[in-house]
């Protein structure tokens, strides 16, 4: 089985740098909170249908709950912090992190999309089409 030219390695990298999965270019964004419809490079479409966004918004719920809240927690359970500060600071966190991570929320999704599928990306359909040169 040949090499995709888009490997997972690639696409894993475009990911964390938020980058067009298909073809690395950045400018997946026309500002922060707005995801291009297609990549400017490519023209790669960067959402997919109606609920594709969805992946986004758990992995933005994922970064805030998972990646942030703990400490705060931790910071309470070691007496740094007062349970009220810790509830002003749990509330205002589940407010600003996704605002923060938004974009990056949106890359880790594209990137954990294709990472499962990498010959939905269009630079990867026409290698993995079984020929009769596979044979
Ligand atoms: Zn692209």
């Amino acid at each position: 089985m040949k090499t995709p030219p888009v490997s997972r390695r690639d696409i894993l990298m475009r990911g964390l740098r938020v980058r067009c999965p298909n073809c690395g270019q950045p400018g997946l964004f026309r500002h922060w909170f707005r995801l291009r419809p297609r990549c400017l490079q490519c023209g790669f479409k960067l959402t997919r249908s109606d609920g594709f966004f969805l992946g986004a918004m758990v992995w933005n719920y994922g970064l805030t709950v998972f990646g942030v809240l703990p400490f705060i927690l931790l910071a309470t359970i070691l007496g740094w912090l007062s349970v009220t500060s810790c509830i002003v600071l749990c509330i205002a966190a589940g407010f600003i992190i996704p605002c923060i991570t938004y974009p990056f929320a949106w890359s880790l999704w594209l990137m954990s999309y294709y990472l499962t599928l990498p010959h939905e990306l269009p630079a990867n359909e026409t290698e993995l089409i079984p020929t009769d040169e596979d044979e």
